[in-house]
């Protein structure tokens, strides 16, 4: 085992403002990370009951262009969750007749559930892609021989906050003219060659579930693009098919963002750069100094910018024995994904039998270590520190 301890090896404090565990390591603290602005937020949602507006106001209207702005896209369309950006992209995508019913969306195996019932729910066809061992992502590669000729759409997911790998996708989809959605929920900021995740594609799903690199107080999400049509149509998709009310063009759903949670999301965006190179800085430092023959830490891209550590998820063949090991510790772990999703019980008959090998081995080596901008240093070495001396088991 290291001496994680050394003193080159410690890492910057980010703040001592709240109080560290000093012996167990939440999966994810989910109270101090917003302990942080609990005074902003305070004032922020004292401003939405000032203004007595509580949906379509102008903390939506704020948020959307504070958003829109940093992740460098003409339009962000707030929605109530990501589910809803990703099935409202690809309704819009219908009901404007760039899609038809029984048209085929790529997703890939190895994700949350939320991409392929996006699909599911518009009149779509789902086709799953298995993803690459080392990137935990679709490819090129891996999505080429899924094409048929009712292929239209193809929605990599930027999973465990790294980006796809966009530039061979955005290629093969040009040259076979499919639309590319990217489900950027896990991976806010994300940013290659200077573009960020939501600018990659023709449209972007985002979610900020509470859990998410940003994340609301409750459900909320977005649809990034450059598309103006696009835009309005799934705005109007997500307000009952309306633009002016009680005037119903198109059959819509409810999907706003609250007010409350605009303005909650306007005060974390101040502090996503900061707090996703804190998740790099411990990412760096898990890789670099877990060293176990029975663990393998994920790779990590040739440009730093373009992951931001949603989640820190290395393998092993006896995850389950490594799991309670770090729980005996004290150091919680969680599981991203269990079951790979065409082996999902609502999808288990028409895919569980395709051969999609990576995604299906994944689901029982993978195993996700505490990761948070507020991690202490002192925790992420303890985390270190155990998993080296876990007797582990092939
Ligand atoms: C969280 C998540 C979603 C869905 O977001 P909600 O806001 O929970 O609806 C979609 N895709 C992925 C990959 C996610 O992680």
């Amino acid at each position: 085992m290291r001496d994680v301890d050394a003193k080159d090896s410690r890492l910057p404090l980010p703040s001592s403002a709240y109080p560290m565990t000093t012996h167990g390591v939440p999966f994810l603290d989910l109270g101090g990370i917003n302990a942080r602005f609990r005074a902003e937020f305070v004032a922020a949602i004292g401003g939405v009951l000032e203004s007595n507006r509580y949906l379509l106001g102008s903390a939506n209207a704020q948020f959307a262009d504070d958003f829109s702005k940093w992740i460098g896209t003409r339009h962000c369309v707030p929605l109530a969750n990501g589910l809803d950006a990703l099935r409202l992209t690809l309704k819009a995508w219908l009901s404007l007749g760039r899609l038809k019913a029984g048209d085929e969306v790529i997703v890939p195996a190895n994700s949350f559930i939320a991409s392929a019932l996006a699909v599911s729910d518009s009149g779509l066809e789902l086709r799953f892609a298995d993803v690459d061992a080392s990137t935990f992502c679709i490819s090129a590669q891996t999505v080429e021989p899924c094409l048929t000729e009712r292929t239209r759409v193809v929605m990599p997911v930027h999973l465990y906050g790294r980006l796809s790998d966009t530039a061979p996708l955005r290629a093969l989809c040009e040259r076979h003219d499919l639309l590319l959605l990217e489900d950027a929920a896990q991976s806010h900021g994300a940013r290659v060659g200077g573009t960020a995740a939501g600018a990659l594609g023709d449209a972007a799903g985002f979610s900020f579930y509470p859990s998410k690199n940003l994340g609301a107080l409750g459900d909320a999400g977005c649809v990034t693009t450059n598309d103006e049509v696009l835009a309005d149509r799934v705005r109007m998709l997500g307000n009952y098919g309306s633009l002016r009310k009680y005037e119903h063009d198109h059959l819509g759903v409810n999907s706003r963002m609250d007010e409350i949670q605009a303005a909650v999301l306007r005060v974390k965006l101040g502090s996503i750069d900061a707090d996703n190179e804190r998740r790099r800085q411990i990412a760096r430092f898990y890789t670099e100094y877990i060293a176990h023959p029975d663990v393998t830490t994920p790779t990590h891209p040739e440009e730093a910018s373009s992951h931001v550590w949603h989640l820190y998820v290395l393998r092993a063949r006896k995850r389950t024995a490594l799991a309670q090991h770090l729980n005996d510790d004290g150091i919680e772990t969680m599981i991203h994904y269990p079951t790979a999703i065409h082996l999902q019980p609502p999808y288990r008959a028409s895919f569980g039998s395709m051969p999609l090998p990576v995604s299906t081995q994944l689901q029982d080596e993978v195993l996700s270590l505490p990761m948070s901008p507020i991690m202490s240093d002192a925790q992420v070495e303890r985390v270190v520190a155990v998993v080296n001396a876990w007797p582990g088991g092939r």
